[in-house]
């Protein structure tokens, strides 16, 4: 059997799958940890390694999760998914029910969602509602729903969503061969710090009970600025920022991620739209990686933290988790970039001089 099979059958021992679960997958998980000299000599850190989540079959880690969560309700006999989203969990839960053969129902906020996730869900056949108002509300909307109905939730509220991310936390361990100093992510509804503090925790809780040194990262949580509710303490009633991922006020796993934050001797940290798409531009353009908006965050939030406190990162291996592909969101991308130039005559001393 291959490497390549997929999140549910690679961790089975550290997942809560039974014999009935159906060994759903796309090829999730095993994303590549890529080098970024170049960046990490900004930051002032001894390496620095992106976890590519991009390379996912939706192109974001939520993939990861969507396939437990949806294996898991198939398990227990759902015909019909949903969830709210800001558009990287409709993709993936639409691709996945797609393969399963089951329903997906999603409701996206009204006005924000990327190009590239809506093309997505549309063409997985997800059934769309647009709903007036934000994730949050959308959110609280589809919780309903699932109380009311047999319809499985699937947002990052189901727990099978965490234990399905919390592998990525074993996979850079894998990769990297130890425990990196820190690791840093963009922070939305906070269902991914969560998880890979699970993945930390219980991956140290088993050194620890073989005789070896419990070793965890520090966590750094990078939101955007105009939407930060851990860094003012409180939710944000109207979150705004271009990351449309992250663009979430009222973080759904908010005790969790401060656990992962407090345990870990990590910190929140905020990052504007400015910063954020200039991280952007840097990893395409330094590391050769292109991410979505909200994917740069963590590293804005670990250039600004090295601007702040020279040496602060000195001697340490940090990673940083690029939650989603760029290609998600071209629109964004390119906003700012100058039109293509003219089109010039096809004979060689044109080429050279235009090239020149
Ligand atoms: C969902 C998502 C996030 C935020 O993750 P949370 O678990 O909601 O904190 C960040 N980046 C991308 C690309 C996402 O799709």
């Amino acid at each position: 059997m291959s490497r390549q099979q997929g999140v549910l059958a690679r961790w089975a021992e550290f997942l809560p799958v039974t014999a009935k679960t159906p060994r759903l997958t796309l090829g999730e998980g095993d994303t590549p940890l890529v080098s970024a000299p170049a960046l990490a000599r900004a930051i002032g850190c001894d390496e620095l390694w992106l976890k590519c989540e991009g390379m996912n079959p939706t192109g974001s880690f939520k993939d990861r999760g969507m396939v437990v969560a949806m294996a898991k309700a198939i398990e227990a006999g759902a015909r019909v998914a949903v969830c709210a989203s800001t558009g990287n969990t409709s993709a993936s839960a639409a691709a996945y029910c797609a393969a399963a053969g089951i329903g997906c129902r999603v409701v996206v906020p009204e006005g924000k969602v990327a190009l590239g996730k809506l093309a997505q869900a549309i063409v997985h056949g997800a059934r769309i509602v647009v709903l007036r108002g934000n994730f949050d509300a959308a959110l609280q909307a589809v919780r309903v729903l699932a109380e009311r109905t047999p319809i499985a939730l699937v947002n990052s509220v189901n727990p099978f969503r965490l234990e399905g991310q919390k592998t990525a936390a074993f996979e850079v361990i894998e990769a990297l061969g130890r425990v990196p100093h820190g690791l840093a992510l963009p922070v939305g509804n906070a269902g991914n710090i969560s998880a890979y503090w699970k993945g930390f925790t219980e991956h140290a809780a088993r050194e620890e009970q073989a005789g070896r040194a419990r070793t965890t990262p520090v966590i750094y949580g990078v939101q955007a600025a105009g939407a930060a509710p851990f860094l003012s303490g409180a939710p944000v009633a109207h979150p705004e920022t271009i990351a449309t991922a992250i663009r979430i006020g009222n973080p759904a796993s908010w005790d969790l991620a401060i656990r992962a934050q407090r345990e870990s001797g990590g910190l929140f940290a905020s990052a504007t739209d400015a910063e954020i798409l200039s991280a952007q531009r840097r990893l395409a353009s330094e590391a050769g990686v292109f991410c979505e908006p909200a994917s740069a965050a963590p590293i804005a939030g670990l250039l600004k933290l090295a601007a702040q406190t020279p040496g602060r990162f000195r001697g340490q291996t940090l990673v940083a988790v690029l939650t989603g592909h760029g290609l998600k969101d071209p629109q964004t991308a390119i906003a700012d970039a100058p039109p293509l130039p003219e089109p010039i005559e096809n004979d060689f001393a044109a080429l050279e001089k235009a090239l020149a």
